[in-house]
């Protein structure tokens, strides 16, 4: 990293009195890192703003102007002149799901390609590393829209040969953009026994050529014929990996991961004890009997990975009529949504955490559900009235009864809701809802801060892009990314950006009981940045998707860099 000549020369100072002063007292105020020339946003509101920072080891040190921090940059100190770009606390993404992260990127994506020639340049790429028994598995070909239709000599599709000459020992197998067609090679075939004798099943055609051999496209209940395994050891640590990597390229520094079975505990766990988690992992089993099974909650000493709370589900989705409601849905007068897990099983998980230590996390979606997972968390709260800090979270918070929003405030409960699907859902969710019920309880943000509850941010990604800086545009203008609805949807529930920030900072950390090491910038706390090209707090709202993650930061280390690959 370039350093300014002022650093370069205190570094010289520190050099001679680190001979005469003794190497041990010097290590204490020698910083291993420094970031000086920033526009640093602490979350402290003892000190709001500051320029630079000094972390020694993984703590953060000093943190004040650049003249605070010389004095601790030593010639080890690696330091990061800023620029005057800026630097906030390492962003939390408070629910979404890790290996889901990687999976979507280990499969191939074959949205706007040009032609077949394209599709397998893809799948060769995808080839790359993979062992005995895995399959390429992609989506997203769409042979209509291609440039070069050379190719589709059978029946307008394409043939397999082509691409079972380049890939002929790994089975491929690629769905088509509409998902009703895929596309197998040889390979894919001969392990589930399709060829010239195979009939087309009812509702179904395996495409043949003239000579009556299949040319590897399934149509619709064709697509049967083929069963992708399930994931190898080896492909669920590419997943992880790729999930990590992804999280850190765009600046998350901690990630809670909304359901992960025991398997998945495991391998995090063994991750952990290699020192290879690079950024923060925060729990929630997959459900009651998982948390059951694990007992107690725990922790890794490095602070790398904490498993403390378990997922519980309360109802479906808004998108297909499953959210519940408590009146009707508007277009579907017949439908209130339904529960997918019995209500006394969300009680059941509330008394065994309230008993136990644990956090439990509950998603609801609608009203209903809202409601019934307020009412089960209530009744065991009662049980247990000695447990104060329970921080039972609701995850969605999506559409809510007016009256039970001050309960979220009096049970402590904490609304952890995703920014970004305010803007996905708000275009449409009237046609479920019905105007009136949309304004008053959808992603009420204001509503919900008003009343002093802790509303955490994040993106469910794979279901969103991880991106905080795009959760972040959604929370503070509630606009679709071309700016439309100008003033945003029910815009006056938009969160200010103090409050965004806060959401996927000190709050996020209060979400998972890191607020007391992580969350803010402030001496002792552990030293989380993630620096970015703009400045999110001040720049006009069109400008904010634009902003680019600088650097990544996490436990002290440089974990992603612009422009380079990921550190080791
Ligand atoms: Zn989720």
């Amino acid at each position: 990293m370039r350093r300014s000549l002022l650093a370069v020369a205190i570094a010289g100072l520190m050099t001679l009195s680190w001979v005469a002063g003794g190497e041990a007292q010097v290590r204490k105020s020698t910083a291993d890192l420094a970031l000086i020339n920033g526009t640093v946003y602490t979350m402290d509101d003892s000190r709001p703003k500051a320029q630079a920072v000094a972390v020694i080891g993984n703590r953060i040190a000093v943190v004040g102007v650049n003249e605070d921090v010389e004095p601790f940059i030593g010639p080890d100190t690696r330091v990061i002149d800023l620029e005057g770009q800026t630097l906030v606390p390492g962003l939390k993404e408070s629910h979404g799901h890790l290996m889901g992260i990687g999976v979507a990127k280990m499969t191939v994506n074959l949205v706007g390609i040009s032609g077949y020639d394209e599709l397998i340049e893809r799948v060769l790429a995808a080839a790359e590393g993979k062992e005995e028994g895995e399959w390429i598995t992609g989506r997203g070909w769409h042979e209509e829209k291609w440039t070069d239709r050379s190719s589709l000599t059978v029946r307008g599709f394409m043939t397999h040969h082509k691409l079972s000459e380049a890939v002929p020992d790994i089975p491929v197998y690629v769905r088509r953009a509409d998902g009703h067609a895929a596309f197998a090679n040889a390979r894919a075939m001969e392990l589930m026994g399709i060829d010239g004798t195979t009939q087309s099943p009812d509702g179904g055609d395996i495409i043949k050529d003239a000579d009556g051999n299949p040319t590897g496209i399934l149509v619709d209940k064709a697509m049967g014929l083929v069963r992708v395994p399930g994931f190898t050891e080896n492909q669920r640590r590419q997943a992880l990996e790729l999930g990590i990597q992804e999280c850190l390229a765009n600046g998350i520094t901690m990630f809670d991961d909304a359901g992960v079975g025991v398997d998945g505990i495991d391998l995090y766990k063994e991750y952990a004890e290699q020192g290879k988690l690079d950024m923060r992992v925060y729990v929630m089993a997959s459900n009651l009997h998982t948390m059951r099974a694990l007992k107690k909650p725990w922790s890794h000493p490095d602070g790398f990975l904490t498993v403390r709370a378990v997922k519980m589900y309360g109802d479906g989705a808004l998108g297909s009529r499953g959210a519940w409601l408590l009146e009707p849905y508007a277009d579907d007068p017949g439908n209130s949504g339904f529960y997918t897990t019995p209500p006394d099983s969300i009680y059941e998980a509330a008394r065994y955490g309230l008993e136990h230590g644990w956090q439990v996390c509950t998603h609801a979606i609608g009203d209903r559900g809202n409601r019934m997972m307020l009412d089960m968390y209530e009744k065991a709260m009662k049980e247990f009235p000695h447990v104060k800090d329970h921080r039972f979270r609701d995850e969605h918070t999506q559409i809510l009864d007016e009256a039970d929003i001050p309960r979220f405030a009096r049970l402590g409960v904490i609304a952890s809701m995703q920014g970004i699907h305010a803007t996905s859902d708000l275009p449409w969710a009237p046609d479920r809802l019905g105007h009136a019920r949309t304004v008053e309880g959808g992603y009420v943000w204001q509503k919900l801060l008003k009343e002093g509850v802790k509303i955490i941010n994040g993106t469910d990604a794979p279901v969103e892009h991880v991106s905080p800086i795009a959760s972040f545009y959604a929370s503070v203008t509630r606009e679709l990314p071309d700016g439309t609805p100008e003033g945003g949807m029910f815009g006056d529930q938009r969160m200010s950006r103090q409050e965004a920030l806060r959401s996927y900072t000190l709050d996020a950390a209060y979400g998972s009981f890191h607020e007391d090491v992580l969350g803010s910038i402030e001496q002792g706390k552990l030293a989380d940045f993630t620096a970015l090209s703009k400045d999110i707090m001040t720049v006009p709202e069109n400008e904010i998707l634009d902003t680019e993650i600088l650097y990544t930061i996490v436990d002290g280390k440089v974990r992603y860099e612009r422009g380079r690959a990921a550190m080791p």
